[in-house]
């Protein structure tokens, strides 16, 4: 997608903080961010929200969450943390780029 701030992040024509990246998957740091730890897991499939999902992309879905948990517990949330996925206008969505943040503080 040409014009897709976050497809740009992912071929790295707009930096980011890397956290993780493999095949189906790039995780970075959010910019402006809502707690100590908050980061975004994005797929690297340009799908615009949760609104375009169908059944093909229930493993990727899964697989997301599933990092998403063992960041969290890496970058020192053990004790609990947020997940958002804001989907479409009404939905608060500003990137549209499927994306689940990931927010929370240590101790
Ligand atoms: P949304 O409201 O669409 O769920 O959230 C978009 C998120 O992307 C916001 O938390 C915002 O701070 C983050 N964001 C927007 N532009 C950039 C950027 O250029 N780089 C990074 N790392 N995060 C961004
Ligand atoms: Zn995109």
């Amino acid at each position: 997608m040409e014009n897709c701030l976050f497809c740009k992040i992912i071929d790295k024509q707009i930096p980011s903080k890397l956290i993780y990246e493999d095949a189906d998957i790039f995780v970075f740091h959010d910019i402006n961010p809502a707690a100590e730890v908050h980061f975004l897991l994005i797929p690297k499939e340009h799908i615009e929200s949760m609104l375009e999902l169908t059944d093909k992309h229930q493993e990727l879905m899964g697989k997301m969450m599933v990092k998403a948990n063992k960041l969290a517990i890496e970058h020192g949330l053990t004790k609990g943390y947020k997940t958002q996925v804001n989907t479409g206008k009404n939905g608060g969505q500003e990137v549209f780029h499927l994306h689940i943040h990931v927010f929370g503080n240590r101790g």
